[in-house]
């Protein structure tokens, strides 16, 4: 431990370090025109071997390097990122965080990174703006309160924080939601109060940063075209800046884990689909808990410039575009407008869409491979943001140890031909129904 303190203090030699971000240094820089900040993380140029590269600059990647340098103590690592660091899945969420889930596997492990989110500015000295405003699901029917208070049993017994709420408790809460002349009226809500949202940019910037000043190369504009394997075991990774060899090679690339695992050979359980999400021009604070309806698909946050943040269901075909189609986002509007009808006064600033790696029980892998050295972060579907910190623990302890970790032991490629699926949603192996 001490060890890794002592490098995360260090300053890099070609002086890339923005330095502590304390009150002092703002009062100084304020003072004097902030002419004394530097560049957040080093922009380094690949070298011809490491002991470990991860592919992918997103979050999974970055907090795995960052907690291989910091936990493990190896910091002879790359992370390969084919555009800037931020513009891939990371930086296109709604930023919501929460652990309220109904597997025990999933709530432990999503518990876990909801407490780390809890020390993260700490861990990483950046604001994130981790807000754990509540998340609020609705429910509009009684088989549906059955499936919530089912959900928040299962949460108590791990100890984990959910309450019920009733209608009036709801409207008290959230003022703008209609209750009754939707078409399918509010019976009452199930809220995380713990749950929340977090900067989802300054995740992948913060993370950046910690994994830079603990020693990690951050390698932008480097595509990794194939993965390179010789005798069964990995030895690199052929890329748009030439071969970089590695002992082990991570895949942590969202959407694109079948392409790259194909490249050996590889068939993944998994889809890619696009997800969208929207933004509203900014308005005053009208909404200071995340909602969710219940009787389709939808989810709203404000953020803190006042834009509304909200999003729904996958589009529900395969697809590497990260754009999405107009009928998915006509029901998106739909489903927001029963809900909060104010809504329809508010115009929408932006769309995006995310390329997602839906897997077939709708829970994440993170796991070793058929492939010698090869080890795949991946299968994160419409979750991946709330998992970032654990999911970066646990690869980092996989990758290090070469055991898996307690909180992710379950979460292995071996347990879809066991038939040990983790179906969250009980929808069996459809990903496009997770
Ligand atoms: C619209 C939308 C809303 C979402 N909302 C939420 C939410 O509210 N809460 C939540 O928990 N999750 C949410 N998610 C899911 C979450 O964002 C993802 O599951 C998570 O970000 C995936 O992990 P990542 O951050 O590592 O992915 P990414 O940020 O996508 O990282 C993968 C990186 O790999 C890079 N890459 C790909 N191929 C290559 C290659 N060949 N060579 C080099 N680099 C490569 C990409 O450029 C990318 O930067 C949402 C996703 C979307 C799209």
């Amino acid at each position: 431990m001490k060890l890794s303190l002592q490098r995360t203090r260090k300053t890099r030699a070609d002086g890339a370090d923005s330095g502590d971000y304390g009150l002092l240094r703002l009062l100084r820089e304020g003072l004097f025109g902030h002419q004394g900040w530097t560049p957040a993380w080093h922009k380094a140029t690949p070298r011809a071997h490491y002991r470990v590269i991860v592919v992918g600059g997103g979050g999974q990647g970055l907090a795995t390097a960052h907690a291989l340098a910091t936990e493990h103590g190896i910091t002879d690592v790359a992370v390969l990122e084919k555009g800037p660091i931020g513009l891939g899945n990371v930086g296109r969420n709604t930023t919501i965080i929460r652990s309220n889930y109904f597997q025990p596997d999933n709530i432990r492990f999503y518990e876990y990174s909801l407490k780390r989110w809890e020390q993260l500015e700490r861990t990483l000295n950046f604001n994130a703006m981790v807000s754990q405003r509540g998340t609020l699901n609705l429910f509009h029917t009684e088989a549906q309160r059955d499936l919530f208070t089912r959900r928040a049993n299962s949460m108590r017994l791990l100890g984990v924080d959910a309450e019920a709420l009733d209608r009036k408790e709801v409207k008290e809460l959230v003022p703008l939601v209609d209750l009754d002349h939707g078409r399918f009226p509010v019976l009452g809500g199930f809220l995380q109060p713990r749950g929340g949202t977090v900067r989802h940019d300054a995740v992948a910037w913060g993370y950046a940063r910690a994994a830079s000043r603990a020693g990690v190369d951050i390698v932008e504009h480097c595509d990794v075209r194939r993965v390179v394997a010789e005798r069964g075991r990995v030895t690199g990774v052929e890329t748009s800046r030439g071969f970089i060899g590695a002992d082990i090679v991570c895949l942590a690339v969202a959407g694109h884990s079948s392409t790259l695992a194909g490249t050996v050979g590889l068939r993944l359980p998994l889809e890619s689909h696009v997800l969208q999400a929207f933004v509203s021009e900014s308005i005053k604070p009208v909404l200071d808990v995340v909602v969710t309806y219940g009787a389709g698909h939808f989810y709203i946050s404000q953020s803190d410039k006042g834009g509304l943040v909200f999003g729904g269901p996958i589009d529900g075909y395969n697809t590497y575009g990260q754009r999405g189609t107009l009928p998915v986002a006509e029901e998106v509007a739909a489903a927001g407008l029963t809900m909060l009808p104010g809504l329809s006064r508010v115009r929408v600033l932006r769309q995006w869409g995310g390329v997602m790696d839906m897997s077939m029980d709708g829970s994440p892998i993170i796991s070793r491979t058929p492939l010698d050295g090869l080890i795949l972060n991946g299968g994160w579907c419409y979750g991946g943001f709330k998992a970032i910190p654990a999911g970066g623990i646990a690869t980092a302890h996989l990758i290090a140890t070469g055991e898996p970790h307690e909180i992710a032991r379950h979460y292995d490629l071996d347990r879809f031909a066991d038939g040990r699926t983790i179906d969250e949603r009980g929808t069996g192996p459809y990903p496009w129904a997770h």
